[in-house]
């Protein structure tokens, strides 16, 4: 069974959420390793006892460490309980969070129902993402 590197984030009005869905999966989150933008980390480091790799808080720059961790390879699973109904100042960081979990094909979930059906997936371990081959746009000629 591989270690799984996965980035917890949630807005304000979605933390509650966040540490009930994490508290359930517990399990699970005690032998992966977390990493979690700074007062999300916070949380899940002082109400469930978590180890987390806490970067800047989300408006600060976390998202954007976040999505650097995806593209240098280093998240296997994003879980980001975003505000639907609240505008962010940060909302351009958010997009390219999400952008960047699409670019490099990883799992995300958005909401509870999805990381629950990620988090129960029979193939959560046996499953091997492909890691998009960006050789030929890299190599393009202008
Ligand atoms: P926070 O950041 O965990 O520091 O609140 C989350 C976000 O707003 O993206």
């Amino acid at each position: 069974m591989s270690i799984k590197r996965i980035a917890l984030i949630a807005h304000d009005n979605k933390k509650k959420e966040l540490v009930e869905w994490t508290k359930i999966h517990l399990a699970s989150m005690q032998k992966w390793e977390i990493y979690a933008t700074g007062t999300t980390g916070r949380l899940l480091a002082d109400e469930l006892g978590l180890t987390v790799h806490r970067l800047h808080s989300g408006p600060l720059g976390g998202d954007q460490q976040i999505g650097a961790l995806i593209a240098e390879g280093m998240i296997d699973i994003l879980i980001f309980f975003w505000d639907p109904l609240e505008p962010l100042p940060h909302d351009p960081d958010i997009k390219a969070l999400l952008r960047l979990a699409v670019v490099w094909n990883i799992p995300v979930a958005c909401n509870r129902a999805t990381a629950d059906i990620l988090l129960s997936s029979e193939k959560l371990f046996s499953y091997s993402r492909t890691v998009p081959d960006f050789t030929t746009y890299q190599n393009r000629k202008l």
